[in-house]
């Protein structure tokens, strides 16, 4: 607390970042990232680009990029806005679109951001309780708001909402802003894209940073109407006119384009999250149903934070969260097959 803070800037709480890698050899299965790395082709862009064209600025409507989406999604590029990861497009959607008269809804149990958005860009939130078995019930957003934002799946759970039950919830909230947060979609989970020529109201975040395995390049990407798109736009240029730099802009349209290589990925790790889910069920874990690259499991005598902690001795990281509802359980990252097997023999040493 300074005399020189702003009443806001004193609620806020620092960022503590998930523990890096700082150990040869260790197993990082703490921030939901992509063991798998970037395609060859987004990378061997970064490489040519990297030339003197540095000095120049690059594209303050990252327009090659946002095409490239548009046609990835059977949009057009006004329909697409880009920002430094989805944690920046979020902010914006934040500034531009959810801040009304009207409260913003979000689950209890969700990413933490949008508590501390809410807090930082002075948005009114109601945490509307996921149920007993941590699942979104549309019912309890059955009421006057003036936007909802919901990840789908939701973090930490990994738990999915079909597309007939978000389409359900845009359209009966028509007169406010619903935004699905997709995050971590392409693991199993079903887009909201197709939704978005029929409901004006629908804003869809994704990022690059788990299914294209680029979450050092820091892209995200809102699609929407143009309504929406041109709030977020506004914002945007009114903070930043350069939405990414060149770096990113390249590499990013290379990894849109390389469907081969994101299909692979994916598809690796949606099948270890299925065997990794039958060796902790075997060890006497509870694994919430995840169609994410992630699971969040809690052990039946073990506390999570007594795991974490013989984990992290045996350079095994995962991650715990204090917030008392989902205390016992544990997030666990999808690996490659050796680290899961790493991870499962680290536990069966442990239990
Ligand atoms: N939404 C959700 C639900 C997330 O878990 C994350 C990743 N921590 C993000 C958004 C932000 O991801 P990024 O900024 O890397 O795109």
């Amino acid at each position: 607390m300074s005399r020189y803070w702003s009443p806001i800037v004193s609620k806020l709480r620092p960022y503590v970042a998930g523990e890096q890698l700082r150990i040869a050899n260790m197993v990082k299965l703490n921030t939901n990232e992509n063991p798998y790395g970037p395609s060859p082709k987004a990378l061997e862009a970064i490489r040519e680009a990297a030339d003197d064209r540095l000095r120049l600025y690059p594209d303050p409507t990252a327009t090659e990029l946002r095409e490239t989406i548009a046609a990835r999604f059977g949009l057009t590029a006004e329909e697409v806005f880009v920002g430094n990861g989805s944690d920046e497009v979020l902010a914006h959607a934040f500034q531009a679109l959810l801040k009304h008269e009207r409260p913003l809804l979000y689950p209890d149990v969700t990413y933490a951001f949008y508590s501390t958005y809410s807090l930082l860009y002075g948005v009114e939130a109601i945490e509307v309780p996921v149920d007993d078995r941590f699942r979104i019930r549309l019912a309890d957003y059955d009421r006057p708001c003036g936007a909802i934002i919901i990840p789908n799946p939701n973090a930490p759970t990994g738990i999915g909402l079909p597309l007939a039950d978000i389409e359900a919830l845009v359209a009966a909230h028509l007169d406010a802003v619903v935004v699905i947060d997709e995050a971590y979609v392409d693991f199993g989970g079903e887009s909201a894209i197709p939704l978005i020529s029929k409901y004006p109201n629908l804003l869809v975040i994704q990022t690059l940073s788990k299914s294209r395995s680029f979450a050092g390049l820091r892209v995200g990407f809102a699609l929407g109407q143009r309504e929406l798109i041109e709030a977020l736009v506004r914002v945007k240029d009114s903070f930043n006119s350069y939405p990414l730099d060149r770096l990113a802009q390249l590499a990013a349209t290379a990894a849109i384009r390389d469907e081969a290589w994101f299909e692979t990925s994916r598809r690796k790790i949606i099948a270890n999250r299925q065997s990794l889910v039958g060796e902790l069920e075997a060890l006497d874990f509870e694994v919430l149903p995840s169609q994410a690259n992630f699971v969040f499991a809690r052990h039946q005598s073990q506390s999570g934070a007594a795991l974490l902690a013989a984990l992290r001795e045996r350079n095994i990281l995962v991650r715990h969260f204090a917030k008392p509802r989902i205390s016992d359980f544990l997030r666990i990252s999808i690996g490659t097959d050796e680290e899961c097997a790493r991870l499962v023999s680290a536990l069966k040493e442990i239990l």
